[in-house]
């Protein structure tokens, strides 16, 4: 029995068989996935899930791929760390990492849409793969088309981060540096998709793609001790995770496999990108494109595909929107490092910044479950914080030299200062 009843425009809902489509023919809207849930609830419980391999593929009964996966099989299942340390200088007792920093293979969210689109491509019959990125997702579709021997192109802006254009050159892609920002690079791959019979994940397998991100949610819900957080904070690009993790928590609900969604959805964004936290700050109802100008680079679309939908997620789950300036964007990434040892990209930093100005407001009660989504490993974003970052103390292999510079540096403290004494 098939698990998807097909694929609905979320603006007419006229309704298109499981293909390779993204647009709606009568009116352009973006196609969504429907899933036959009744008959989903007959065969997935939480034993049956809990049962299922430590990866996104738990999940299976609950995704548009037939088979079984083809592709980035050990995706998913990353850690949801109780931040302690952190939480204590928030006010806030229950405060979660989602931590996709650590995500398999290429430390990121993205391998979950790159995983379930490329499995579905491979359903299609596709041989060649591609995407327009703001890098992360370059990162993944070039990775994840590695493994599963597909040919590959990435679309990027000529000026991202070395370390992601570096890994990109790694995993053997064909790497197009354009000049221009992402919402050009953007334009050019939708007129490539056109032209060329390739699979490009987030254009025309977007609805594909766009489900993968369900898994976030649904692993935050089953960590959690299958619950719906009270909130969630999450930092928006094209605006697709935060839409589907909403989606997801939802049908867990839906299946009976938790029993409320009282979670707020806030929306996080830099403001030198911040058309999806403008729309929902302004009440307006149409969204302003913006030219991007932030160190946030991997969110960095100032023409979000999925911005509207974004923003209603944001309303209907009654929760908030806001954006910070680049300096809090490192301050952010400085403040996890030290408080819980992990280290994440300028997107992370921008989610922890978020939070912090939340919580500063009171958007919180103390007891609440707040997770942060942190999406990316800071080790591919190295050139923002190098400037800024604490140059280690340089020493002489000895004793003296040692004391020296504890002294000077004022490094010797608390037992260690007085037992030296
Ligand atoms: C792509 C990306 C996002 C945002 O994803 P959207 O679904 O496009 O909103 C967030 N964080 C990181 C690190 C990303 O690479
Ligand atoms: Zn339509």
């Amino acid at each position: 029995m098939s698990k998807v009843l097909g694929m609905k425009c979320r603006e007419c809902g006229e309704m298109y068989p499981v293909e390779p489509l993204y647009v709606c023919e009568v009116c352009f809207g973006p196609l969504e996935i429907v899933y036959d849930l009744d008959s989903i609830r007959q065969r997935v419980s939480r034993e049956s899930i809990a049962a299922g391999p430590t990866s996104m593929w738990r999940y299976i009964d609950l995704l548009p791929i037939e088979g079984e996966p083809t592709v980035g099989k050990s995706v998913g299942w990353t850690p949801l760390v109780h931040a302690r340390r952190l939480g204590a200088e928030l006010s806030l007792n229950r405060l979660y990492i989602k931590n996709d920093s650590v995500n398999h293979p290429t430390l990121s969210f993205k391998d979950r849409v790159v995983a379930l689109a490329l499995s579905k491509a491979r359903e299609f019959g596709f041989e060649v793969v591609a995407c327009a990125s703001t890098g992360n997702l370059a990162n993944s579709v070039a990775s994840q088309a590695a493994e599963g021997g597909f040919q590959s192109y990435v679309f990027i802006p000529a000026d991202l981060e070395q370390g992601k254009i570096l890994a990109n050159l790694i995993y053997g892609t064909n790497v197009l540096a354009v000049s221009g920002n992402y919402d050009e690079v953007n334009r050019l791959c939708s007129e490539a998709a056109g032209r060329y019979g390739w699979a490009f994940v987030n254009i025309n397998l977007r609805p594909y793609y766009g489900d993968g991100s369900k898994t976030f949610g649904y692993e935050i819900a089953e960590q959690l001790g299958w619950r719906s957080p009270d909130h969630v904070i999450v930092p928006c690009a094209g605006g697709s995770l935060i839409s589907k993790i909403y989606k997801g928590l939802n049908e867990l609900f839906a299946l009976g496999l938790i029993s409320s969604v009282p979670t707020k959805m806030h929306a996080a964004q830099a403001t030198g990108c911040n058309p999806i936290t403008h729309l929902v700050k302004s009440g307006a109802q149409v969204l302003r494109p913006v030219k991007p100008n932030t160190i946030a680079k991997s969110i960095a679309i100032g023409n979000p595909a999925d911005g509207y939908f974004a923003a209603e997620t944001v309303r209907r789950s009654g929760g908030t929107a806001e954006d910070v300036s680049d300096e809090e964007v490192i301050e952010g990434i400085r403040l996890l490092g030290r408080t819980e040892g992990i280290f994440t990209e300028t997107a992370g930093g921008v989610t922890v910044a978020v939070t912090k100005k939340l919580a500063e407001r009171g958007v919180f009660d103390r007891e609440e479950v707040v997770v942060m989504a942190i999406t990316g490993n800071g080790l591919k974003t190295q050139e923002v914080i190098m400037g800024d970052a604490r140059r280690p103390t340089y020493i002489q292999p000895n004793l003296d030299s040692l004391e020296t510079a504890l002294r000077s540096e004022r490094l010797l403290t608390g037992a260690g200062f007085k037992s030296a004494l």
